[in-house]
């Protein structure tokens, strides 16, 4: 990239028409030689309206964007990737009516958009967190008569589904690397660089229930084992003491104490800017598309340091998933 984008402008600029943003795909994909995403063979003939595998025993056809988000689009590549950016960019995101505006495009269209750039943001390789790691969960949404009103539960510190999406957080304290990808291409050849940043990271997924037998099993496979795990008392987390060093704090209502040097700050600061945002940005969110947010938050989160250049190339390397309207709105 040589381009620094600091503003939706510069972005619309650089990428001015869909030739500029063919070539930015195709460099980020496969450099100078095109490899087939239906069997991965490296090779293949240019046609009229894209390539043609070289593998005799494939042979099949595809375009720079087969296999990706943005795979039989109607929608203009140059209006994807400002949508990628004002997605990205904006600290705590965007709504569709937002982007309609900001773009000129139907309110359908932005939406459509930001959902596919939401499973885009998926982690696709998600690394083991270790070292110090918090864990807790929380509820989602719901209506608002009923935000305030949750009738406290003996022993279980505030919680009450009814109609709220519980949400699982793994936050690593402070040590992570979080490696970026910054490509370029020079003398026809894909260049990866990468960059290592040094800050807390969180992962977080929807879950059917807040049960030890669900709870567990995502804990298991996150976090390695030995690491020291802070949660709150909630009797969810019993057992954790068999393969992680486990510190329960004892939360009474509206004091988050800290024990010695553990917390939970961390998750907890996740969870006020999930929520802030679903409220003020998003109003609201339906359960069924809440995981999505999921990604879109977590990935704001976890990329929070780098700029918003790297950031936007970065969400390049995630754009190998496929979503179609028709299984958004099923
Ligand atoms: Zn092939």
């Amino acid at each position: 990239m040589t381009s620094q984008f600091n503003s939706l402008l510069q972005v619309l600029d650089y990428f001015k028409d869909e030739a500029v943003c063919t070539t930015y795909l195709a460099a980020g994909r496969w450099g100078n030689t095109p490899s087939c995403p239906h069997c991965g063979n490296v090779g293949a003939y240019v046609t009229n309206r894209g390539y043609k595998c070289k593998a005799k025993e494939c042979h099949k056809k595809f375009t720079v964007t087969t296999g990706t988000i943005f795979e039989n689009t109607k929608i203009s590549l140059r209006i994807w990737f400002a949508a990628i950016y004002l997605a990205t960019a904006h600290k705590k995101g965007i709504s569709s009516l937002q982007l309609c505006r900001d773009l000129n495009i139907t309110q359908k269209t932005a939406w459509f958009l930001l959902h596919r750039i939401r499973l885009m943001l998926a982690n696709n390789a998600p690394e083991m967190l270790e070292g110090n790691v918090e864990v807790d969960e929380t509820f989602v949404g719901g209506k608002n008569k009923n935000r305030h009103a949750n009738k406290k539960i003996e022993g279980s510190q505030g919680r009450s589904a009814a109609d709220k999406t519980p949400v699982l957080g793994i936050a690593q304290q402070n040590v992570v690397e979080y490696k970026v990808r910054d490509h370029k291409v020079i003398k026809g050849r894909k260049v990866v660089e990468r960059i290592v940043l040094k800050h807390s990271q969180v992962s977080c997924e929807v879950v059917a229930n807040t049960e030890a037998a669900t709870l567990h099993p995502i804990m298991l496979s996150q976090v390695k084992a030995d690491s020291k795990v802070v949660t709150d008392a909630y009797a969810s987390y019993k057992g954790l003491n068999k393969t992680y060093e486990h510190v329960a704090i004892k939360h009474t209502e509206g004091d988050y104490r800290t024990v010695g040097d553990n917390h939970t700050n961390t998750i907890e600061g996740f969870w006020s800017l999930l929520k802030r945002g679903i409220i003020g940005i998003y109003h609201n969110v339906s359960p069924k598309h809440l995981h999505r947010y999921c990604n879109e938050f977590t990935y704001r989160y976890n990329t929070r340091v780098v700029t918003d250049t790297v950031r936007f190339e970065d969400t390049f390397e995630r754009i190998n998933k496929r979503l179609t309207y028709k299984k958004l709105i099923a």
